[in-house]
């Protein structure tokens, strides 16, 4: 009976090893994972949510209010979110700094550059009441149009703290939860990248314990950065097979646990 009882001992220390080995600082595991779609784009609707529900994975999708992927199918945008996924602010009208080289695209009534930090601030405010009305929610985060965070040359990162549980910016990282900056939260930009690189990216936030967020705009195709949709779901897939080590949720989730809420 005193054999049976240390080997069933010893079994359970060895079943709960690799547990032990898997804990890590994000709700657990090793790292997190945030997907994010900006710029309100209709193949978020046909492409990308149905392959996250498929893997019941939850995505951010920043939207644009003004772009007609939103206006015209608002009806699935609340679905989207009624099915677990953020739907997170990038503005009504998406003004970026229309200054400098690469720039000339930017309208001159949408040049971040000439507007006032009250303009802006209205503009966000406006969108997530727009969103509100859609899912409900007070709680959600933001992302800069362009990464610009300066409107007529002074920042508006402060201002927009008290309405959001976070906000992501556009330069790459994998924070841990002691130096993410919460209102400017790393994210990398996807554009053409192969599977092999993009499981490096998964890869690398394992090994250093911290977050990776995936910044996606078209996904076969509909915007001039894009990734194809094969490769989009061989993504999926891997993060699905790695949710032992991987905490994959919406921003809105990781910028709460990042505030302690
Ligand atoms: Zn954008």
């Amino acid at each position: 009976m005193r054999l049976l009882q240390n080997s069933l001992l010893s079994l359970c220390f060895t079943l709960a090893m690799p547990l032990a080995a898997a804990e890590g600082p994000w709700q657990g595991k090793r790292a997190a994972v945030a997907l994010t779609y900006d710029d309100s784009l209709n193949v978020h609707l046909d492409t990308v949510i149905p392959a996250l529900n498929e893997l019941e994975l939850k995505g951010t999708f920043y939207l644009t209010i003004a772009a007609d992927g939103f206006s015209q199918r608002m009806a699935e945008w609340r679905a989207a979110a009624a099915d677990g996924h953020e739907l997170g602010n990038h503005t009504l009208f998406h003004p970026c700094n229309g200054q400098g080289p690469g720039r000339e695209w930017v309208a001159a009534e949408r040049d971040l550059s000439t507007w006032t930090l009250g303009r802006i601030l209205g503009n966000i405010e406006v969108a997530n009441t727009t969103l509100q009305a859609l899912d409900g929610k007070t709680e959600r985060t933001f992302a800069y149009p362009c990464g610009d965070t300066l409107a007529g040359g002074e920042s508006y990162l402060e201002a927009i703290k008290p309405l959001f549980a976070g906000a992501r910016g556009v330069a790459p990282g994998f924070p841990s939860p002691d130096n993410a900056e919460r209102f400017n939260l790393a994210a990398h930009v996807i554009n053409g990248q192969s599977i092999e690189q993009l499981k490096a990216l998964v890869d690398n936030a394992i090994a250093q314990q911290g977050l990776l967020v995936f910044l996606f705009h078209g996904v076969g195709g509909e915007h001039p950065l894009n990734l194809e949709a094969d490769t989009h779901a061989q993504l999926l897939d891997y993060l699905h097979a790695q949710q032992h080590q991987l905490w994959v949720a919406p921003m809105v989730d990781i910028a709460s646990a990042l505030a302690g809420e």
